[in-house]
């Protein structure tokens, strides 16, 4: 199907972009990578009247490391740039486990991180990884810049917080305190397919000590969850077999799956409890490695 007639804009700077927004108002949509907008747009599922490409606004394609560590990942920053970045790869494991199992090639060649927290799809992978990171997003409007948690940008199912003339202009993730950790593990119907379950952990760990973590779940609820009890239950504490079990019980309470055509509630469960297993028991078993 066609999509409904819509005006067509590509400013070509960020106030430009803001503006045409602001004129916009409730009937303009910004468009980043178009993975998530266009095939909306095409089944007439989202009709706005104007669509703002931000594709032509300079400077926003960037990821990178401050000298703090933290790291900030432009708007226009692809999938496909995070695959293959190296700054992830040593510095952001879950981040860099997540990467490649976004969507197909074609998919992550266009897509953006930040399109995809904005979209906020339960079975969105990065707003999980993001989440379980304690990451945030920039947002720049007409009455200037505000940084949201990603624990309060996403409102419900594909919906966020952002104002109608608002852009998400970045994402943040802190740096870490400790050694940082975690993966993420997904499953799926087969490759490229959207998530039955995803699971992300991220660690932070001193001293033997787990001192910040972070457990979010994809697919498994009507948003991202956030299983801040499973990661308060290894938070202060060292990574052992009880603390393991605990936070993965914990995990599978928090998650809020509904039998469908992928599967049933009661399997879903298991499968997170099943990742958070995997992925912590991973980490007990990498770092009993390095001290042999
Ligand atoms: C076949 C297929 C398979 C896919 N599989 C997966 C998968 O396995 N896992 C997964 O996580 N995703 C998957 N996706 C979705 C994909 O990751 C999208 O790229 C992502 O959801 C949206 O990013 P985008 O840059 O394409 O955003 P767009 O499609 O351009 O926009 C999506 C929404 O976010 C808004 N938006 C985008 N950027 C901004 C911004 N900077 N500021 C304000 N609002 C903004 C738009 O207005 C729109 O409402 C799949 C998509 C397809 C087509």
């Amino acid at each position: 199907m066609y999509p409904s007639r819509f005006r067509y804009e590509a400013p070509r700077s960020l106030d430009e972009a803001i503006s045409l927004l602001h004129d916009g108002g409730d009937y303009a949509k910004v468009l980043a990578g178009g993975q998530s907008l266009v095939p909306l747009m095409k089944l007439r599922f989202a009709s706005p009247e104007l669509v703002v490409d931000i594709n032509n606004v300079p400077g926003l394609s960037y990821h990178r490391a401050e000298p703090d560590g933290t790291l900030r990942i432009g708007a226009l920053c692809r999938h496909a740039e995070l695959e293959r970045s190296g700054l992830l790869k040593t510095t952001q494991p879950t981040m860099a486990a997540a990467a490649p199992l976004i969507a197909d090639p074609i998919v992550r060649n266009r897509g953006t991180l930040v399109g995809s927290l904005c979209h906020a799809d339960p079975q969105g992978d990065w707003a999980s990884v993001v989440l379980a990171l304690g990451g945030s997003v920039v947002a720049s409007g007409p009455r200037g810049t505000r940084t949201i948690p990603l624990a309060g940008f996403v409102a419900g199912p594909f919906q966020n917080v952002l104002e109608p003339d608002e852009i998400a202009v970045e994402a943040v993730i802190p740096a870490a305190q400790g050694a940082r950790s975690g993966g993420y593990l997904k499953l799926e119907r087969r490759v490229g397919d959207f998530a039955t379950v995803g699971v992300a952990v991220a660690l932070e760990t001193s001293g033997g000590r787990v001192i910040r973590a972070g457990i979010a779940l994809t697919g498994v609820g009507g948003a991202t969850i956030g299983a801040t009890e499973a990661a308060e239950a290894l938070t202060g504490r060292p990574l052992s077999a009880e603390t393991i079990e605990q936070a993965a019980g914990l995990a599978a309470q928090a998650a809020r799956p509904r039998t469908d055509h992928r599967g049933s509630a009661d399997y879903k469960r298991h499968m997170v409890r099943t990742f958070v297993l995997r992925l912590l028991s991973r980490e007990t078993a990498e770092t009993a490695e390095r001290a042999a």
